[in-house]
């Protein structure tokens, strides 16, 4: 009896989770509109936006003088009622910014900061910027997305180990200021969260098997396959950037040498035209002198291109994607500097499994990640017998 009683409540679910994905992707529509494109029944369909409406989800609004006919009202994901946070948290420098359930990130809602060096101060940081975006809106908070590199366990829910940002071991800065805010904070291991950002914002819509590697700081890898974000046994796995590619090379954040991430991302192409101009460079002033006077660091860029190709290489090879999207700046925003990305990779991947695939610069930014990675939570997270929050 107990099935049968379960089973309606697991249909409203699906439901409800395909009724969103169609208001999220389509925009405001009328029901009707929502009927044909879900291809679900009005009467479902309207008993559907009834318990979104109810939960603060969705809202909806009367159209402005339509060409034809009486107005009518659309639906839209909610943006007037409630918000989300999502902040990113980097070496260098984090931010917060604050979207309606819409997830449209925008500069005005974004607040940056250089990242303290103490995990005090970084959660203070933190607070005081999140209090600052929600008293500009009378919108309740739903929930806030906590985008972190490093080692993610979903076992421990903590950050146990961050090669580039330490203050951040055996912490878990989502609980953290999950208590010091008062509102749901949900932890996300950054590549991840990039990818159901690529999902949610970029092309990804519907490809089940693509990868996100991301080469800013440090080498982060994402893997989605059949739909499904690959874990391991506690949410620990694609660490490739601490592969050794160089055992006598620099010593990474991990403590070991010559690990990939120091070697193929933004970061180690500014220590190595640090190294040639004897200056400290920011990220910004490294790409103008590439765009400006590239030539005189074209080893550098050689180098960092080729070790940038082994790790896409490595990723397709091991994972056999349609698309691996690439998330960075010096070797990636370039369209020159990254096709001498991916004429390195040709040299580097089996054929058969280069002819499969396709390898972009990726669209979406960390901040659509921390967003993707709550709105995921709250539209789709609790969707029993679906998986969790694993699952895409
Ligand atoms: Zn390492």
């Amino acid at each position: 009896m107990k099935s049968e009683r379960a089973e309606p409540a697991l249909l409203r679910r699906i439901n409800q989770r395909s009724l969103l994905e169609v208001i999220r992707r389509s925009g405001p529509s009328s029901r009707a509109a929502l009927a044909r494109m879900s291809g679900l029944t009005p009467p479902t369909v309207s008993k559907v936006v009834e318990s979104l409406l109810l939960q603060g989800i969705v809202e909806e609004f009367e159209q402005d003088r339509p060409l034809l006919g009486r107005p009518h009202k659309l639906v839209k994901m909610a943006t007037t009622s409630a918000v989300v946070l999502g902040v990113v948290i980097d070496a260098g420098s984090s931010c917060v910014t604050q979207t309606g359930l819409d997830g449209q990130v925008n500069e005005e809602q974004t607040l940056r900061f250089q990242t303290p060096d103490t995990y005090e101060r970084l959660l203070d940081e933190l607070e005081q910027r999140c209090r600052t975006l929600l008293s500009r809106t009378n919108a309740k908070p739903r929930g806030v997305g906590v985008s972190v590199p490093g080692l993610v366990s979903e076992r421990l829910e903590q950050v146990v180990f961050c090669p580039n940002l330490h203050l951040l071991d055996h912490r878990n800065p989502a609980g953290d200021l999950e208590t010091r805010l008062g509102i749901e904070c949900l932890l996300l291991h950054e590549p991840q969260a990039l990818c159901l950002a690529e999902r949610m914002y970029g092309i990804a819509r519907d490809l089940d098997n693509f990868a996100m590697l991301d080469v800013t700081q440090g080498l982060g890898l994402g893997v989605v396959v059949g739909g499904m974000i690959l874990t391991g046994n506690s949410g620990m796995a694609g660490e490739i950037g601490h592969i050794t590619a160089d055992p006598t090379g620099i010593r990474c954040g991990c403590g070991n040498r010559g690990c990939l991430e120091t070697l193929a991302t933004d970061a180690a192409l500014m220590r190595m035209m640090q190294d040639r101009i004897k200056a400290p460079l920011t990220l910004a002033r490294a790409a103008s002198l590439l765009d400006e006077q590239g030539d005189d660091f074209e080893s550098e860029i050689q180098a960092v291109a080729g070790y940038l190709a082994i790790a896409i290489a490595a990723v397709i090879n091991t994972f056999n994607p349609t698309t691996v999207f690439v998330h960075g700046k010096l070797l990636v925003e370039n369209k020159d500097r990254f096709d001498r990305v991916v004429d390195g990779v040709r040299q580097r991947t089996l054929m058969p499994l280069l002819a499969e695939c396709t390898i972009v610069p990726t669209r979406s930014s960390k901040r659509q990640g921390a967003i993707a990675g709550i709105m995921h939570w709250l539209t789709e997270g609790r969707t029993p017998g679906l998986g969790i929050r694993r699952q895409l």
